[in-house]
């Protein structure tokens, strides 16, 4: 089984925390459909026979395709690779796209999730975020994402904003559950270079939020979502039984997948590929029959390094058997050996033949894996 990730660079104006890449130009819209369509038939062989699975549309802003741009893409993967049975399809959609009937038509694309990007209820917080929606229009996006019949909703809210508070999360959390979403994605801010905000913090007009209170805050994430039956199952992601988002799961497994349209990366178990991030070279390139990427080959270490990465982040965690039918028998006693020190602390525990981080360990994730990547 693998994965498709379709990447839409397109967004009305930019949000003042993000580093994804986007234009705000969007009159080539249908140029990039149309040669988003051409890169799946170009790249027919990339999965090697393996049926895809999940599908999940992202960006920049993919609710600013139509039902029918949306569904021709789908149709050109469904031809070239083959859906899965009970294929998942995802779309990330923003609050500000949805009109009357919106979700009526994206329904019939054969779109079965929705993640809605909430990012918070206080009108202030959006502002400062630069978000273009209000707090009523995720309230309505949701009623009639409901009011549709669709089941599988996940809601993206964003936490340790400057001058928020716990208690703030924990209103942004009471509302959200309000909802029947069936998946919550909650990250904390990151302030990153080249954003507005990271523009701020380096002419120091904003204070970041401190340890203590993004400690209470993923504290209080973690009991408010166990309070509602999700399952904490990624650092950042919870969701009820049976609604753990299955493309996103296969990232942390290493399940190959494509990235398709400008900026996706793919990834096929010995290299990741990155598309050109610029719109125009694109889809001229794509157009000339060649898909314009960079590639990375990729040592049994750097896998080995990013399989740690992403399977602790999980609830899942480190299979050390795995680890030593795959890679090597030096690298599982490396892993035993070092995670004896975070077992003895509290902050890891084995369970059979894995290594989880336990709750304490997951507030000192980063610094637990950068000690356990190696170069051996
Ligand atoms: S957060 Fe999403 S909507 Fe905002 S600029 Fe980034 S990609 Fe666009």
């Amino acid at each position: 089984m693998a994965g498709v990730y379709i990447h839409i660079p397109f967004c009305k104006s930019f949000c003042s925390y993000c580093d994804f890449y986007s234009i705000t130009d969007s009159s080539q819209k249908d140029a990039l459909v149309q040669a988003i369509i051409r890169e799946v038939s170009l790249r027919s062989r990339y999965l090697e026979g393996e049926e895809v699975d999940t599908v999940y549309f992202g960006g920049g802003t993919p609710s600013l395709l139509s039902a029918s741009q949306t569904e021709n893409i789908i149709k050109a993967i469904k031809e070239n690779f083959g859906l899965a049975d009970d294929p998942e399809i995802t779309v990330e959609v923003n609050p500000d796209d949805v009109y009357g009937g919106y979700f009526t038509s994206l329904k019939e694309t054969g779109v079965n999730r929705v993640s809605l990007g909430v990012q918070s209820w206080d009108e202030k917080r959006l502002k400062y975020l630069g978000r273009r929606h209000t707090a009523l229009q995720s309230e309505v996006a949701l009623e009639q994402i409901f009011r549709e019949g669709i089941k599988n909703v996940s809601a993206d809210l964003i936490y340790g904003v400057p001058g928020m508070t716990t208690a703030d999360l924990g209103a942004d959390l009471k509302k959200t559950f309000s909802f029947p979403v069936t998946h919550l994605s909650a990250y904390h801010l990151t302030i990153e270079d080249g954003t507005r905000l990271g523009k701020m913090k380096k002419e120091g007009r904003l204070t970041e939020t401190d340890e203590d209170t993004s400690t209470s805050m993923f504290t209080l994430l973690g009991n408010v979502c166990r309070a509602h039956g999700f399952i904490h199952y990624e650092i950042s992601n919870f969701a009820q039984e049976g609604h753990i988002s299955r493309h996103n799961s296969s990232y942390w497994k290493q399940v190959p997948y494509l990235g398709l349209g400008p900026s996706a990366h793919s990834f096929d178990r010995r290299s990741r590929q990155w598309n050109v991030s610029d719109v125009k070279k694109y889809i001229s390139s794509v157009n000339n029959g060649e898909v314009p990427f960079v590639r990375e080959e990729l040592d049994r270490l750097t896998i080995f390094n990013e399989y740690v990465m992403t399977s602790l982040r999980t609830m899942w965690g480190i299979d050390l058997t795995h680890v030593e039918k795959f890679y090597d028998k030096e690298l599982h006693d490396y892993l035993v050996n070092l995670s004896g020190k975070y077992i003895r602390y509290g902050l890891m525990k084995r369970e059979k033949n894995t290594l989880v981080l336990t709750d304490q360990g997951k507030m000192i994730s980063d610094n637990i894996i950068a000690e356990l990547l190696t170069e051996l």
